[in-house]
Formats: C-alpha cells, structure tokens, sequence
C-alpha cells in the first residue's frame, strides 16, 4: 500500500490546481488520472475569462486574446459589444492542461496517469483505494460532473446539466478575429448559445442545449456557413460533454474527503463556465488541506463552501434561459438597451460597449 497524505481523483483543472499548490505546500500528493495523457479528450471550449486569466501564469503559446463579443439574433443582424481592457482567452487547451500538469509535478505531485479511480473506503484517520494500493489521510474528488467519488461516497451529484457539442477546425480566415461569435437561436440551441471561437491554432465551432436535449452540430455549421461563408471546413477534432447546471451542490464532503470543481457543481449555471472557478477554488483547496492535516485549520470543505459564490441570479437566470423564448422575442428584444446591460453584466462582469475595440483590425491574429 503506497501512502500519502492528499490524493486526488481527476487530473484536469481542478485537481491539477489543487495537487500543485497541496505538494508545493509540503504534502506528498498522488493525482489518479483515468486518461494517459491530461491534454488527450479535452471535453471544453476552454475559453478563460480576464479575472482568471490574470492570476495565473500562462504559457503565451497556448492562449490567445479575444476582444469582446459578436452577437447574433436569430435574423443574423449582429451587434458587436466589448468592455475597455476586458479579453477574454482562447486557449490551445490539451497544450494547457499538459502544462498545468507539468506544474503540479514540478511542485512534487506524483501524477498516477492511465490509472481508473473505482471506489475507496473511508476511516476515522483516512481513505484507502483498495483497486489501487492507495492510501491517504484526505481525498479530493475532482472527477468531473459526473463524479464517481460522489457516487461511491454517498455525496449530492449533478442533476442537470447542458450537453455541449463541438467540432475543432482548421483556422478559418473569414471569423473575425477579434471577437467570440456567439449565436442566440432557440430553434438551434434551445436554453443556451451556439458559437463560433477564434482559438488558439484552430477555430472552434460548436453549441450546447438544455437538459435532455441533443445538440445538433451539422444544423449549427449551416447557419454558421450563412455567416463565414466557409463551406465545409476540415474537421480536425471534435469536443462534447456534460455541463452541470444544478447550482453549487449541498453535501459534497465527509470527514475525510470532499468534492472540487465540476464534481460539486462548481460551474456558472447560467453560462456553463467553470474554469475559472475551478483553478480558484482548486488552489484554495489545496491550501485548506495542506492547514486540515497540520491542525491549524478548519475541514477544507467548509473552507471552500466560505469562498463559493452563491449563484442564487444565475440560477433564476438558467430557468429562464431553460424556457427558450421564442426567436421572434431574440429578435425584438435584441439591440434593446435592457439588452445590452444585461449582455454586458453576463458577459463583462461589468458596463460594456458597443463601439468597436480599438485595436486589431478584422481577421488580424493577434
Ligand atoms: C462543451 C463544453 C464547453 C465548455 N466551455 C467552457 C469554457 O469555454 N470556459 C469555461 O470556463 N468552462 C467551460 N466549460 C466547463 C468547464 O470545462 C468545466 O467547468 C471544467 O472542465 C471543470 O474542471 P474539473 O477539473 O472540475 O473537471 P473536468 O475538466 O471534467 O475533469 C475531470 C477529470 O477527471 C477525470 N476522471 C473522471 N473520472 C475518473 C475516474 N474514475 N478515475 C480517474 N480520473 C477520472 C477525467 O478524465 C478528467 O480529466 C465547458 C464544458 C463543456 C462540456
């Protein structure tokens, strides 16, 4: 039986963040990872927003900026909206998460890669993984949003959730550059968006929809071909998974171990990013258990639930938003300047702007 003191299950931008900053913290970390390589069947977009984008640091050749936002109604009559000094990051993100891991063993953690998390026992000291000779004195469930370690511990799992579909394609000249080109339609992407991202070495193209509904990709490629005039592009990869949409979940620990990232519904239920949240609260945990075991602080869990946002409106929003209204309304509401605040807030944080950014000019990469 190997021992440590923090294992942590899921080895993507939650557990990486916080086996990092626990083995940089002095702990003897192992990461249990079920895929051989963290970069391999990326499941996101993997755009990060400025406020995460400017507390870590990032390796320039896998990110890069995007300035605002492109929106299209159903009619396609775009209006353009930007916040000064605010970007966004698109992200070559398998190139991202091999670096995130390369940081969390630079730190000390042992990564167990190709290794299948299935089940632990817990005492009144520790866990143990009996499949894989494990033992440890805490136990993160990064898993995902549909976390296994919720399921063999008992703890509260995902509920609802989006499914989000997307094609990586050769880098197309006629996206401009300087925007993400979001799509609101309710017949293509019912209680979400569809998009188009000017990312890093590829474009990305894709659309999520509400729960229990099946996203229709080759129907969104039509209506974004009506707009980019790009015909069939070569498809290079393709992305899907489950977004948990059920808010930030209840019980998500046991004495001995706790549930980070997706897992514990870490993840905006209104517009489905969680990346953000995922490095902040993951460093946070890492450090919260790193205090637990030397005594000098409180159960990591009740630390984290402290510094989770509450998402009380972004939930309201979600059921609205799960409502789909019809395209006349995205029509006739689109342009308002009700709108255009409420655009601003969801997608600045803040006031934005309609005017153009002011530098980058069209189909300039930047
Ligand atoms: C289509 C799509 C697009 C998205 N776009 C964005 C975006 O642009 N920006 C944004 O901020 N958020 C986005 N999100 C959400 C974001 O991807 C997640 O919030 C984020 O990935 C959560 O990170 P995590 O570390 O908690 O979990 P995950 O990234 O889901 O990682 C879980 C890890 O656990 C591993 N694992 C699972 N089960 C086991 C097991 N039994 N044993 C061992 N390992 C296991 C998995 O292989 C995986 O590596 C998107 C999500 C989807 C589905």
């Amino acid at each position: 039986m190997q021992s440590y003191d923090l294992i942590v299950v899921g080895g993507s931008f939650a557990g990486l963040m916080a086996a990092k900053v626990a083995a940089a913290r002095g702990l003897k970390v192992a990461l249990v990872e079920r895929k051989r390589d963290p970069g391999e069947g990326v499941r996101t977009t993997g755009i990060i927003v400025k406020e995460a984008a400017d507390g870590i640091d990032l390796p320039p050749s896998v990110v890069r900026k995007v300035r605002g936002v492109r929106l299209y109604p159903p009619s396609l009559a775009h209006t353009d909206h930007w916040s000064p000094g605010y970007y966004f990051l698109a992200t070559d993100t398998p190139a991202l998460l091999r670096h995130q891991a390369a940081e969390a063993e630079r730190a000390g953690a042992t990564l167990l890669l190709g290794t299948r998390y299935a089940g632990h026992e817990e005492t009144a000291t520790g866990v143990h993984l009996p499949n894989l000779g494990l033992e440890g004195r805490f136990l993160i469930g990064a898993d995902g949003a549909q976390s296994a370690v919720a399921r063999h511990a008992g703890l509260d799992r995902n509920r609802r959730f989006l499914g989000g579909l997307e094609f990586e394609l050769a880098p197309q000249v006629s996206v401009d550059q300087r925007f993400l080109h979001c799509f609101l339609d309710s017949a293509l992407a019912p209680g979400y968006i569809a998009w188009v991202v000017p990312g890093a070495g590829v474009t990305q193209a894709g659309l999520a929809v509400r729960h229990g509904l099946r996203p229709d990709l080759n129907a969104a490629m039509a209506r974004f071909d009506k707009v980019f005039g790009w015909g069939k592009p070569q498809v290079l990869a393709r992305r899907s998974g489950l977004i948990p949409v059920s808010g930030i979940l209840q019980n998500v620990s046991t004495p001995r171990a706790m549930l980070l990232g997706d897992a514990a519904g870490h993840c905006s239920p209104l517009t489905g990013g969680g990346i953000a949240l995922a490095w902040r609260l993951g460093r946070r945990a890492g450090a919260a258990v790193a205090d637990f075991l030397d005594g000098s602080g409180a159960h990591p869990a009740s630390v984290i639930a402290k510094d989770a946002p509450g998402y009380g409106v972004k939930g309201m929003l979600r059921r609205v938003a799960d409502l789909a209204p019809p395209n006349w309304m995205w029509n006739a509401v689109f342009g308002t300047s009700l709108f255009k605040a409420v655009t601003s807030r969801i997608y600045f944080h803040a006031s934005g702007s309609t005017a153009p950014p002011p530098s980058a000019s069209r189909g300039q990469l930047e």
